[in-house]
């Protein structure tokens, strides 16, 4: 059997599993075989890798519960006030 050029190519959520290594032998062998695939993955793989390392600090402690709070503080006061 050869292989023929794909009639479409990865989408997104596909070149994301391959960067994350979770992705199956159908869009790994893609990834291998199709030029346009690999450059979009290794453009991914740049900007992944300009985001991990850009330094951009944790937020505080707490800082996700307190805004968990708010957002739900804020979806009572709306719920209230439609009644
Ligand atoms: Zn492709």
């Amino acid at each position: 059997m050869t292989w023929q050029w794909p009639a479409r190519h990865l989408a997104p959520a596909a070149l994301v599993d391959l960067l994350d290594g979770v992705a199956g032998p159908s869009a790994r062998r893609h990834a291998e075989r199709c030029p346009v695939c690999a450059a979009e993955l290794a453009a991914l793989a740049a900007a992944r890798e300009d985001v991990t390392s850009s330094g951009v600090p944790d937020p505080p402690a707490g800082f996700w519960e307190q805004l968990s709070a708010r957002e739900s503080g804020g979806v009572a006061t709306i719920r209230a006030e439609a009644r």
